[in-house]
């Protein structure tokens, strides 16, 4: 059975690695081709110096082909942790340490998960320090010191045990003593705590992380004001937030729930804009805010964790699945393996997640033009940002149908102009 399990298991491995790769390359051929022609996108035309074009194809080359290596490197690594037997061995040491000191029944869980988590942590460690410190620093965005970039880690590090511990021992005891039914405690108390993180992530985790402040006086704000009024979103939930601190990337986002939402620019984004178009992007951000989209994003992952945690009740009474990856049977062994293996699986569903999530700016880009009664100015934002931040203006369309949360400039230009203002 063992023999069949890792066959299936493989051979679903392969043809992920096999896609993603695939889809890379075909987003580097594209591109290469596009530039060579030197031919700027229309949309583009006249907006754009040939200099900066010149430069978001390198910057998109550069990534591309580092992304070969990182996709390598990344597989190998998985592999090397799903059967080299190193898990058993963990899970062995964990149970041996946790029993010779006075940690409880849930002890070897708790050092089982962490000890794989601090090996996955570390083995991520260089391909995301050349990403930050080499790619990102050669095209001058890189704006953290090591000093800085340290500090996150310490705080997550933190994070992790203050807020990651406490859930995984719930979800452990629940596994333990609720019999059959586990998995829908399980659901009702992940839901919850889901939940309750949209609730305090901007509000107290967020701020540890980044200063969050009031947008500052000024026109922007006066025009702000008025169409948070026009609309009926609470002023008090408009923030800037310093990106620049990390990096020289713009971006503006709607987040939380409740008296906990909040519309967040970068103040990157706000020095690079002009006020009709930072007004624009923030009646987006309005938008999503007004179609409930954060809502209806929380309802499909609700499915999917029902889905996975009905998947896994099935797995956790199936011996093989364990030994097939070198384990004995055991919970928090099969919390750790369901989520190592899931990703040959659940890697359909991405584009669909994608495609959910393009569907959301298309609606709130169109909200921002209905309200504002302005599709220029939209456009001039979205040229801005995608100049700004180096994208690539030319996407193999299979790769970004796959990869992209939201819609290529192009994309989201051409549905704007179709609308009537
Ligand atoms: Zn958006």
């Amino acid at each position: 059975m063992e023999q069949t399990i890792l066959s299936i298991f493989l051979a679903l491995f392969v043809l992920q690695f096999a896609i993603e790769f695939g889809l890379n390359e075909l987003n580097l051929r594209q591109v290469a081709a596009n530039s060579a022609n030197k031919e700027i996108p229309e949309a583009f035309r006249g907006k754009i110096e040939p200099q900066d074009y010149a430069k978001s194809v390198e910057y998109t080359l550069t990534n591309g082909q580092f992304q070969r290596w990182a996709e390598i490197y990344g597989s190998a690594v998985l592999l090397m942790v799903l059967l080299s037997g190193l898990l058993g061995l963990v899970d062995q040491w964990s149970g041996q340490w946790a029993n010779g000191s006075s940690l409880g029944r849930y002890g070897p869980g708790i050092i089982f998960c962490c000890a794989v988590g601090a090996i996955l942590t570390l083995t991520a460690l260089p391909t995301e320090l050349y990403s930050t410190f080499g790619i990102e620093a050669k095209f001058g965005f890189n704006k953290t010191t090591i000093g800085l970039y340290l500090s996150d880690k310490l705080k997550g590090l933190v994070l992790s045990l203050v807020i990651g511990v406490p859930f995984l021992l719930v979800v452990l005891w629940l596994m333990d003593i609720m019999g059959q039914a586990w998995w829908l405690w399980a659901f009702a108390f992940i839901s919850a705590f889901q939940l309750l993180m949209i609730v305090i992530f901007p509000t107290f985790i967020a701020p540890w992380f980044n200063k969050f402040e009031p947008l500052k006086e000024g026109e922007l704000r006066q025009r702000i004001l008025a169409l948070a009024e026009q609309i009926g979103f609470k002023t008090s939930g408009i923030y800037s937030m310093d990106g620049s601190r990390r990096s020289a990337h713009s971006n503006a986002y709607f987040t939380g729930i409740g008296k906990a939402k909040r519309i967040v620019l970068f103040d990157t984004l706000i020095d690079q804009m002009s006020t009709d178009q930072g007004l624009a992007v923030l009646a987006h951000e309005m938008g999503h805010y007004k179609m409930k989209h954060i809502h209806r994003m929380l309802l499909v992952q609700t499915v999917f964790l029902i889905g996975a945690l009905f998947v896994l009740s099935l797995l956790i009474a199936y011996p093989p699945f364990f030994a097939t990856f070198g384990l004995v049977q055991s919970n928090h062994g099969a919390l750790v393996l369901f989520s190592l293996v899931a990703g040959p699986f659940s890697f359909y569903l991405a584009p669909f997640m994608s495609r959910l999530s393009r569907k959301h700016e298309y609606e709130a880009d169109r909200f921002a033009v209905k309200t504002l009664r302005d599709g220029a100015a939209m456009e001039e934002a979205l040229i801005n940002l995608t100049v700004k931040n180096l994208s690539n203006l030319t996407p193999h369309p299979w790769y970004s149908a796959y990869h992209y949360s939201h819609p290529t400039a192009m994309e989201r230009i051409n549905a704007i102009r179709q609308l009537s203002v």
